[in-house]
Parts: structure tokens; sequence; C-alpha cells
């Protein structure tokens, strides 16, 4: 689990998720109280959650030939599992490291 840059306190898994899920990654510390950033641990992983909705929408066409009903139902089960693994592959900063090329 993600801790403060600033006072090294470990964040809590709902706190990171529902940031996320305000569509912010910056973040007071609830210790704190410093403005934290959730970014990536490695930019691997943005990439991989960027790719993923449509790795699976192409792989369930191609391969499965699943009716779109069963698209949507995949593609959301795969982001919520995806949202709930997030907190897990995110670290906090001080700056917001993700502006950077
Ligand atoms: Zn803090």
């Amino acid at each position: 689990m993600p801790s403060c840059e600033n006072c090294g306190q470990k964040w809590k898994w709902k706190t990171i998720v529902l940031k996320t899920l305000k569509l912010t990654n910056k973040v007071n510390c609830p210790y704190c109280g410093k403005t934290q950033y959730i970014v990536p641990k490695s930019r691997k992983i943005t990439g991989i959650y960027s790719f993923l909705p449509l790795f699976v929408i192409i792989l369930s066409n191609l391969i499965f030939e699943l009716e779109v009903r069963d698209v949507i139902l995949l593609t959301a089960t795969l982001l919520i599992v995806a949202l709930g693994l997030y907190p897990f592959l995110m670290k906090l900063s001080n700056e917001d490291k993700i502006v950077q090329p």
C-alpha cells in the first residue's frame, strides 16, 4: 500500500480508490495534510492500464466471438478488478510525475 512521501504514513486502500474514481491524482494526505500525487510505480503499469480495455474488446471479439452484452459485462468486471488492484500498483509522490514525458 502506498505511503505518504512527506510523513511516511501508509494510506488506506479506500482513500486511493475513492480519489481515483473522482478522476484526480491530487490528494491531501489525511495524516499531515500535504498534497500528494498518486503516480504509477513504473511506466509499464500506465501502459497496461491504458491498453487493457481496448485489449479486452479486441480479444473478446476475435477469439471468443462474444455478444456485445457479454463484452460490456467482461469489461466492467475487468475494470472493477483493475480498480481493486490499482492502489497496490501506485505510489505517492510530492510531485506530479505523470506530466513528465
Ligand atoms: Zn503525510
